[in-house]
């Protein structure tokens, strides 16, 4: 028998509705037999979603400010499925436990995990099939860090013996019990553990767009869906913004080379998108995959004559950036300048310290930082390597106008990385998307 997991996010499980949505999806395939869900999220755009409402009580409750507004909400989002559905729940009681949390010495990432343990809950209820906590099998690494290998092995011991289940996404726990959750839109790896666990034959993540679009939605008028992309394409897009998936979602499945569905639960028809370990023979070679990109950098530029004849001066810089506890997106460099591009959010608390100290290591001529800086990144396997498309994407921003501040082909072939001004942003994906996707 086939086995296939699922994932279904905050909107899928937003209110009875939705949910009566993905009960019809699950019911009909017996294969749909491993179910993670995230809390509920959005009903609609103005709403706010259950793990927010969580972060609400929290940070009231540290503050010593009153979290039961916050919390009646969570409780009337909960009981209003409860009895749209007509369950039997006892949501009283979780929310009692809750409040005494809260009353305690709370945890941030224990009340954010609140919204998935009750979603699963609830929707295992409604169900019938076995909730399994991800406390029990989810296990972190004391620095946070996912134990994969002893999370694997769990994992596979009690699903071999559970032949249908609902697990809470998001969260899992620390070697002492503590609960510990993945960063925001973190059930997509849940997801991707409990297939990987299970040996599926596909991991489904259903969400509310008809898979992963060639840009954002919110950018370029009804962009083009992406049918097939490959694992690394995803990474890249989705690290730079595309934010259908969860970036780390790709490495549990991608080692048992598991293909990711992105499907919609309000167009269950649509065949959606289709991760896949590898390009087809017959793809198209050198074709743009997709667009996505992130303002909020900041670029630290260094120029000193002859820099490129003194010994070790791009390793002095790396090493004050790493001693700060800093990562670095992009390293352009010339002959006599180099520059760093880092989230301007990252940089800031350090910032001073940090220029101090490369103005005393490397004596530099010019040393300053430019902020305001957008990252876009033009990603296709095997794209680089074809001629041509550089130049198009060039083009394209310069007809819209636009300066490029900084231009870095990865050297993985696999992506070109484009800088422009914040207030640029967003033209120039228009007028790379009319160029290098939509002519095509
Ligand atoms: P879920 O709650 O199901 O995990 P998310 O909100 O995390 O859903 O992700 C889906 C959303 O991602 C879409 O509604 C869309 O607004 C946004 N999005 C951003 N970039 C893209 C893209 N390139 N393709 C599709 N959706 C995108
Ligand atoms: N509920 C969590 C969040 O809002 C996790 C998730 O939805 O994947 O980030
Ligand atoms: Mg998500």
């Amino acid at each position: 028998m086939k086995t296939i997991a699922l994932k279904f996010g905050g909107t899928s499980m937003a209110d009875a509705n939705q949910i009566r949505k993905v009960t019809a999806i699950i019911k009909q395939s017996q294969h749909r037999r491993y179910i993670v869900v995230s809390a509920p999220g959005k009903r609609s755009s103005d709403d706010i979603k259950v793990t927010d409402l969580l972060y609400q009580c929290y940070n009231a409750a540290v503050k010593g400010e009153d979290f039961e507004p916050s919390l009646l909400q969570i409780r009337e989002r909960f009981e209003e499925i409860i009895r749209d559905l007509e369950l039997e729940f006892d949501i009283d009681s979780e929310i009692e436990t809750i409040r005494k949390h809260l009353q305690g010495d709370p945890e941030k990432d224990y009340m954010a995990s609140r919204g998935e343990y009750l979603s699963a809950k609830v929707f295992a209820c409604h169900l019938g099939y076995k909730f399994i906590d991800a406390a029990d099998y989810i296990h972190f690494n004391e620095n946070g860090s996912l134990n994969f290998q002893k999370t694997k092995e769990d994992l596979k011991k009690v699903l071999t013996v559970t032949f249908r289940a609902v697990l809470p996404g998001f969260y899992g726990s620390l070697p002492g019990g503590k609960i510990h959750t993945f960063s925001r839109g973190g059930s997509d790896v849940t997801g991707s553990i409990v297939a990987r666990a299970v040996h599926a034959d596909i991991y489904e993540n259903w969400t509310d767009v008809s898979g992963m679009l060639a840009a954002d939605p919110r950018i370029v008028e009804n962009p083009r869906q992406i049918r097939i992309i490959t694992y690394r394409e995803l990474r890249e897009l989705s690290y730079m913004g595309a934010t259908v998936l969860h970036e780390d979602a790709v490495f549990p499945v991608q080692q048992a080379n598991i293909s990711i569905n992105i499907r919609n639960t309000n167009d269950p028809e649509d065949p959606g998108t289709l991760i896949i370990p590898h390009l087809p023979e017959n793809a198209d070679p050198g074709s743009v995959t997709g667009i996505a990109g992130h303002k909020g950098f900041s670029s630290i530029l260094i120029e000193k004559d002859l820099m490129n004849s003194e010994v070790g001066f791009t390793a002095k810089v790396l090493n004050i950036i790493a001693s700060h506890g800093l990562s670095f997106e992009h390293l352009p460099s010339g002959i006599d300048t180099m520059s760093l591009i880092l989230r301007t959010e990252d940089l800031a608390p350090e910032r001073d310290q940090v220029l101090a100290e490369i103005q005393e290591a490397v004596q530099p001529d010019t040393l300053y930082v430019e902020d305001g800086i957008a990252l876009i990144a033009v990603v296709g396997q095997g794209m680089a390597y074809y001629k041509g498309i550089a130049a198009k994407i060039f083009q394209a921003i310069t007809d819209a106008n636009v300066n490029i501040r900084m231009i870095d082909q990865g050297s993985s072939e696999l992506n070109i990385i484009i800088g422009v001004a914040e207030e640029d942003y967003e033209a120039a994906i228009r007028s790379i998307y009319a160029e290098v996707i939509e002519k095509k």
